[in-house]
């Protein structure tokens, strides 16, 4: 007999943890007299990017929090952009800060995160956060991989002694991913692209997060019988029926369908999550730079 898996609502998850993010500002306006603030720089003209930056934009302001947008143009250099960061540190309206991704070549892109202050590292990009993610200790988590972490415990509850599998090793995905997992108790493995026989790694997860961008390389065939398989990947591809554009993930989905317990879908899947535990993780830098205990229940 074969089973037909669920997919995962991540949109409809994204709009609860939004709610509860305005009710947690709510609260910190009513306690501290002023909204919590998430400041955004973009540098250059990338079209996808600032779509990126208008949308977090709003949704920032949706919660009830302060946004800041500082639009820069390709030209700037590295001493310019540096200083606007410092500027964004010491200003006491930014909680947040997030610098768009990617940056112009001739910008050093490790030493402009460096630049960020860690207590505003809402991205959790910043090395003082890795490395506090990787010892274990509070740290800013990147968004992608945290948001996947909560569809995964709101489908299986604890994860504890599960196998699971990442395949990507990016810094701001498999990375973090891996050990967010880890932290969870799962027993991890973080393939990439010299992993060998990666279907049969694959094959024996319970959890599998696809990280790698590159269209529906995990076949269904991989999968273990009742997996769970989080898609993180975002990919562009030209419908061969149709000729127009479409947004698919890491995995085959149609295929996969029939192996797993249960798996996002793409588009609505992990993407939505990601700016809404942006706006988490603004919330909770705002609670740690006034004194406050962390959030609850977000
Ligand atoms: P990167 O390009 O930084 O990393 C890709 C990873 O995939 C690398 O570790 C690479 O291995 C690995 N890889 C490449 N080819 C293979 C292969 N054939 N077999 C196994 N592993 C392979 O990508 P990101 O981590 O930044 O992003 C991954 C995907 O997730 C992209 O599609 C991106 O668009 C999407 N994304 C989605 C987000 C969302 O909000 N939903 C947010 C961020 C990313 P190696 O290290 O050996 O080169």
């Amino acid at each position: 007999m074969t089973t037909i898996g669920k997919t995962i609502d991540g949109k409809a998850f994204a709009a609860v943890l939004r709610e509860r993010v305005a009710e947690g500002v709510a609260d910190f306006v009513a306690s501290q007299s002023r909204k919590p603030g998430l400041a955004v720089v973009l540098v250059g003209e990338d079209a996808a990017s600032g779509v990126y930056v208008r949308n977090k934009g709003k949704m920032t302001v949706a919660v009830g929090m302060e946004s800041f947008e500082y639009k820069r143009p390709a030209s700037i250099g590295q001493e310019d952009l540096l200083d606007l960061i410092e500027e964004l540190n010491g200003d006491p309206r930014v909680d947040g800060i997030l610098v768009q991704l990617p940056l112009p070549a001739h910008i050093d892109e490790a030493a402009v995160i460096a630049a960020i202050d860690p207590t505003k590292d809402v991205d959790g990009f910043h090395v003082v956060n890795s490395g506090r993610l990787a010892t274990g200790q509070k740290a800013l988590v990147p968004c992608t991989p945290l948001g996947c972490i909560m569809l995964l415990k709101d489908e299986l509850g604890d994860l504890s002694g599960l196998e699971a599998v990442v395949v990507g090793r990016s810094n701001i995905v498999g990375k973090p991913m891996a050990q967010l997992l880890l932290a969870e108790n799962c027993t991890v493995t973080l393939a990439h692209s010299r992993t060998r026989d990666l279907a049969s790694v694959v094959h024996r997860a319970d959890i599998v997060v696809a990280a790698v961008g590159r269209a529906e390389m995990v076949k269904g065939a991989w999968i273990k019988p009742g997996a769970t398989v989080i898609d993180v990947g975002i990919n562009r591809v030209t419908d061969t029926e149709d000729g127009k554009a479409r947004i698919v993930g890491d995995v085959a989905t149609a295929e996969a369908i029939a192996h797993v317990r249960a798996i996002t879908p793409v588009p609505g899947g992990v993407g939505p999550m990601t700016i809404a535990v942006l706006l988490r993780n603004t919330l909770v830098a705002a609670h740690a730079r006034a004194g406050l205990p962390e959030p609850v229940g977000l």
